[in-house]
């Protein structure tokens, strides 16, 4: 295997924590705890090997530059990014859930102009570019659920699992826009630059991904 030095950017939370076990399939272990300690680049058991902790919707951005070789993000994040200047070898299976359309039942038909309320804004636009339908976006950094109740909006695009926040807040999954999983993302110089380091670890976590949830 070569030894080209690798950075990995992950996010904090349900990403990193369903990420450790494929990386640890393909023989990377962490030294520190990011959910303990204060370094934002973390060393593992290979010492060309680092990860740095980032917030979820700055991983494509670090890929795209090359400040990371590699990086595993959401897909509802890298289709806001628009996914420029890195390829996305593989789909993790991890932290799955739909990006949907919320509301109150009807909600999305009215006449008028619909007002919908969302952190998705480019991903919003296209949906409703789609169907040739004109929008109000209005921007929001969380607690989606809440701008319908308060009037604030007619609807909502949020991630849903369970579905579980809809209904303890009075909505229902209206419309399916995509369905949700991590990716692995690396950047485009990386992969041809470290070819040979970076498909064997695409190789190496692709058979971690397919021994911890087979294809049916
Ligand atoms: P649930 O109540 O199970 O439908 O979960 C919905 C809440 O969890 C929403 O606030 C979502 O933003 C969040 N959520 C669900 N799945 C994910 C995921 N895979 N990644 C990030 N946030 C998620």
């Amino acid at each position: 295997m070569s030894n080209a030095s690798l950075t990995i950017a992950l996010s904090k939370g349900r990403i990193y924590k369903d990420t450790l076990p494929l990386l640890a399939a393909a023989g990377i272990t962490p030294v520190d705890d990011p959910e303990t300690s204060r370094k934002l680049i973390l060393d593992t058991n290979l010492p060309e090997v680092k990860l740095v902790v980032i917030r979820a919707a700055d991983v494509p951005t670090y890929v795209q530059y090359g400040a990371a070789d590699l990086g595993v993000s959401g897909k509802d994040v890298l289709m806001e990014h628009g996914g420029e200047g890195i390829y996305e070898p593989l789909d993790l299976r991890i932290a799955c859930c739909r990006l949907m359309v919320a509301g109150r039942p009807g909600a999305t038909e009215t006449a008028g102009r619909l007002r919908v309320a969302t952190k998705f804004v480019n991903t919003t636009r296209h949906h409703y570019a789609a169907q040739g339908r004109q929008v109000e976006i209005i921007k929001l950094y969380g607690s989606m659920e809440l701008a319908p109740i308060v009037g604030l909006s007619d609807c909502i695009v949020d991630l849903v699992d369970t579905g579980n926040t809809l209904r303890a807040n009075g909505l229902e999954p209206l419309e399916h826009i995509a369905d949700i999983s991590a990716r692995l993302v690396v950047n485009k110089a990386s992969m041809k630059m470290k070819s040979a380091r970076v498909k064997d670890l695409i190789r190496l976590l692709g058979e971690a991904v397919e021994r911890a949830t087979p294809n049916p």
